[in-house]
């Protein structure tokens, strides 16, 4: 016998948290993080006994996948993770960025001591492409699913009630065309397919198109003198910012006006980048095979410490800031925006989603002054945001990924909203002619 039990990323978007039972097995897929307006519900019970999970399987390091494995531990989860070698390294920077603010909360569910014993518990690495049997009947094996670096989606085959079955968890699925990511790979055949939903209503902006947009607008700003602040998320984001002023940067449009990245974390996180050469697409793999580094330029200069950071300011000509947190609730882009955002000459440049009631969202939307700190600050200078470079799968994308699979008994829609989540119902019904279903928090589904 077995099930698949729903306890989070059901008819929302975060908290991605997926239960299998096969015979006396007992399977978590992520372990993620509520994050937003969801918030709350980190601090209710998992609804399962952790001690009893024997395997966690991590599809990737966003924190909405892995946000809760330190609570898991805490606990009493004992099990093994198995993840990507870049998932696990991803990981350890994103936990311990994340466990130091929620110790800063109120009612914290876990603080950095909590980050160790949880890191302790990965060690079952799984690359993609190869299998691993946890059990005479159970085989797990991954494909890159071109979300970010070391992201996969999962199979899991299992022989139950004396058939073979399988089912396929998606994880979050990467646009077709990316930046620097290496393309989707896909699974061709399942009983049961479990799919990320977020953008299964909408079609992202042609991705050149972004690419174009993204550095007439930077260098437009830059030649009337200005300074570009760019809120950037730490993971892959920033890497792909670096990837494309690094273009700009050898074409001499760079020239003289410095380049700060301005985020410990994204420092890290492009040092571990680094370390995972075969996992990016043939454009970035070219520099790194004529010795060249893809993320670093001439230009660029990175701030790690406080001091160096505050120094920014004193260079008064055009600049370009990239800055974390990429939805600017907190970090230091907040000091950014209060200075820059008061001339008229500069330009703030999202390039990532802004979650409604976020401040990136208040600010990309500001008519004449900004909430930031505790402070109004009056809003002259230009913003603007590049909508195409999503990590995450459009409609077409999603049902391409959808048709690769073979065998399908049922669709099962997970990680979105209920109106997205209506609206790519029906097209997976009309385009792939699959049974569809929404599927709802805590509701179990024999397999
Ligand atoms: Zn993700």
């Amino acid at each position: 016998m077995a099930f698949y039990k729903s306890y989070g990323a059901a008819g929302e978007v975060t908290g991605s948290c997926h239960y299998l039972e096969i015979g006396k097995v007992k399977i978590l897929i992520d372990c993620g993080m509520f994050q937003g307006d969801e918030e709350e519900m980190n601090h209710e019970p998992f609804g399962f006994n952790p001690q009893n999970i024997d395997y966690l399987i991590v599809t990737h390091a966003h924190l909405d996948h892995i946000g809760r494995i330190p609570l898991l531990v805490k606990q009493g989860f004992k099990g093994k993770i198995i993840s990507t070698r870049a998932s696990y390294n991803i990981a350890q920077l994103m936990l311990k960025n994340s466990a130091a603010i929620i110790e800063t909360h109120k009612e914290p569910i876990y603080t950095t001591k909590d980050v160790d014993p949880a890191l302790a518990l990965f060690g079952t690495f799984l690359e993609p492409d190869k299998n691993l049997k946890i059990s005479k009947e159970i085989k797990i094996s991954f494909k890159n699913v071109g979300h970010f670096l070391g992201a996969v989606s999962v199979k899991i085959k299992f022989f139950d009630e004396g058939i073979n079955k399988s089912v396929v968890f998606s994880g979050d699925i990467g646009q077709s065309k990316r930046i620097i990511t290496a393309p989707v790979k896909h699974f061709r055949k399942a009983n049961y397919v479990f799919v990320e939903s977020t953008y299964g209503h909408s079609i992202h902006q042609n991705l050149s198109i972004s690419v174009k947009e993204f550095k007439n607008k930077i260098l437009n700003t830059l030649n009337h003198g200005g300074t570009v602040v760019i809120p950037s998320f730490a993971l892959e984001r920033t890497q792909e910012i670096l990837f494309l002023l690094k273009q700009l940067s050898e074409k001499g449009k760079l020239e003289g006006i410095p380049v700060y990245l301005d985020s410990p974390l994204a420092i890290n996180v492009t040092k571990t980048f680094k370390n995972y050469p075969k996992l990016f697409n043939t454009k970035v793999t070219k520099y790194i095979k004529n010795g060249d580094d893809p993320f670093d330029f001439d230009e660029l200069i990175q701030t790690y410490t406080k001091e160096a950071s505050q120094k920014i300011e004193s260079h008064k000509g055009p600049k370009i800031i990239i800055a974390g947190s990429g939805m600017c609730q907190g970090g230091r882009v907040s000091y950014h925006l209060i200075r820059y955002l008061q001339d008229k000459k500069n330009l703030v440049l999202f390039v990532g989603f802004q979650v409604h009631s976020t401040v990136g969202n208040k600010v990309l939307h500001a008519k004449h002054e900004a909430h930031i700190l505790g402070m109004n600050i009056p809003v002259h200078a230009q913003i603007s945001s590049v909508s195409g470079f999503s990590a995450h799968a459009d409609q077409h994308d999603l049902i391409d990924w959808l048709n690769y699979i073979k065998g399908v008994n049922c669709v099962y829609l997970v990680h979105s909203e209920e109106p997205q989540l209506k609206v790519l119902k029906e097209k997976v019904k009309t385009k792939l002619q699959n049974k569809v279903h929404i599927v709802k928090m805590h509701e179990q589904i024999h397999l």
